[in-house]
């Protein structure tokens, strides 16, 4: 009886696939151009270790922003051992990579080894005094970036690593870590609109209170930024400033100018820039300090234009209708729509 239910449920199963063979004929007949569905972009998120309590969080939002342009399938892979995962530690189990352990400070995982070869952009939501990854770790990330990968740098992430020279060169500038002159000149545009690289002493890496402040686009014509406004609104984030490293292969498209009244600066800082390694394609974004910053629909947009263009070098997502302009700061309320796992 359960064998003819079976084969009654196979023959119908191989009767409506013989129909919607017969409706895509039917369909590619009519239109002759029609591209061919591609399969998805992949996309790593790696992640464990940040000083910004919103990390566990954070790397859901990017997931979801990604997962829901229909262009990125998305993993996590996190270290073991986490740290500063406490205020939003609902959302680890989400990420679904199994159980870590939160510790009281930065500890070196020996067995981080994500297989990089395997995505097309790998973005890090590795944060200041993150232990360094292992040494075939960061060979094998070398080798896939110098080989034609895609890298996005997220906030907090030109902050790690200070000592290893082949990331610094892939970030171009970062901050903290006791970075200074020796890790290269300190990269801004002055008020009067001139790009200055500028080797002088003292410390890389500061910022003033958390505040809404205006971004100003200087490469109209990149596919990242190609249509924004010239001038927009981030939502409350952290201006970067002073930030130093070797910054070769580098280009600067938009500077974020610190109003809160407190900036330890008078330019207009690096925010969004891109970089060559080798082949590779490197988006650092310096924004996103907390969750209300990467809801910011200049971030969500700069983000994902920037992780298509290091998976693939082009961008095919235009400028959606809430773009933030340089009188309105805009921002989507995050809401987690995939089910526990
Ligand atoms: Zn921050």
């Amino acid at each position: 009886m359960k064998f003819l239910l079976y084969l009654v449920l196979y023959l119908l199963s191989l009767d409506l696939s013989a129909h919607s063979g017969r409706l895509d004929k039917m369909d590619t007949s009519k239109h002759h151009h029609e591209p061919k569905r591609k399969a998805p972009l992949k996309a790593l998120i790696v992640d464990g270790q940040n000083n910004h309590a919103v990390w566990p969080k954070a790397t859901l939002m990017m997931k979801q922003y990604l997962e829901e342009t229909g262009l990125f399938q998305v993993a996590i892979y996190r270290t073991r051992f986490t740290w500063g995962a406490e205020r939003e530690k609902e959302y680890l189990p989400l990420a679904g990579v199994g159980a870590t352990t939160d510790l009281e400070n930065p500890q070196h995982d020996p067995d981080f080894a994500p297989m990089f070869k395997n995505y097309d952009v790998v973005i890090s939501n590795f944060g200041w005094k993150a232990a360094d990854w292992p040494e075939d770790t960061q060979k094998a990330f070398e080798e896939y970036m110098s080989s034609g990968g895609g890298f996005v740098s997220f906030h907090a992430a030109n902050n790690s690593f200070p000592d290893w020279l082949e990331y610094n060169k892939m970030i171009g500038l970062g901050g903290w870590g006791d970075r200074t002159e020796k890790d290269g000149p300190y990269v801004y545009y002055t008020n009067e609109g001139e790009l200055v690289r500028d080797p002088s002493p003292g410390k890389g890496g500061a910022h003033g209170p958390s505040h809404i402040f205006p971004i100003t686009i200087r490469e109209k014509d990149h596919p990242i930024t190609r249509g924004m406004p010239k001038v927009w609104l981030t939502t409350k984030d952290e201006c970067y400033s002073q930030l130093r490293g070797p910054a070769e292969n580098m280009t600067v498209l938009a500077t974020g100018k610190d109003v809160s009244g407190k900036a330890p600066t008078d330019r207009h800082e690096p925010m969004l820039m891109v970089l060559d390694y080798g082949k590779g394609r490197v988006f650092h974004t310096t924004l996103g300090h907390d969750d209300f910053s990467i809801e910011s629909v200049g971030f969500i947009t700069s983000f994902l234009r920037g992780a298509e263009w290091a998976a693939t070098g082009k961008v095919t997502q235009p400028i959606p209708d809430d773009f933030p302009t340089a009188e309105n700061s805009t921002s989507r309320d995050f809401k987690w729509k995939i089910d526990g796992q």
